[in-house]
């Protein structure tokens, strides 16, 4: 499955250039070609899928795989201290390009950067009945 006008399937396709660091028969990574740090590695399903929930769970289960295995390569590869791991799921969230990657960002002792509990906006102050509704609706579907 592949869209005509998403970038990233036609980076899978080798229409457009890429420095690929992985590839298999369903997923592939590449070097971020803005890197928000040395190494920021993004590693994508080959078929189109806009968001997470799109994903079958196997597909899901294959890219993870690799995301874990390229966070480590990628901060030896870089001599990283740590990595933050994430996707930007959907628009709200920051999503540029509808195709979904994972983001292996290496980070350093004193890059000044940020925790993810940065990427949200004020902290909601939740009631003790809110919270348990919350966790009911998440646990009843899971
Ligand atoms: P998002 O905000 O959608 O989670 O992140 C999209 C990422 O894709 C950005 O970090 C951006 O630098 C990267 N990106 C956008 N276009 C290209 C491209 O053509 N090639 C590569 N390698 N990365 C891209
Ligand atoms: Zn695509």
């Amino acid at each position: 499955m592949s869209q005509d006008d998403c970038i990233f399937c036609k980076i899978v396709a080798d229409e457009i250039p890429s420095r690929t660091v992985f590839e298999d028969d369903e997923v592939i990574a590449f070097l971020d070609a803005n890197p928000l740090a040395e190494g920021h590695t993004l590693v994508i399903p080959k078929d189109h899928y806009e968001t997470l929930d799109e994903v079958p769970e196997e597909t899901a289960a294959r890219v993870f795989g690799v995301l874990h295995k390229l966070n480590t390569v990628v901060q030896d590869a870089v001599d990283a201290d740590g990595a933050n791991v994430a996707f930007n799921d959907g628009e709200a969230a920051g999503q540029e390009v509808p195709h979904v990657h994972g983001h292996v960002i290496p980070r350093f002792d004193g890059d000044d950067g940020h925790p993810i509990h940065a990427v949200a906006g004020e902290r909601p102050n939740l009631s003790d009945e809110e919270l348990d509704k919350i966790a009911g609706a998440i646990h009843d579907n899971s």
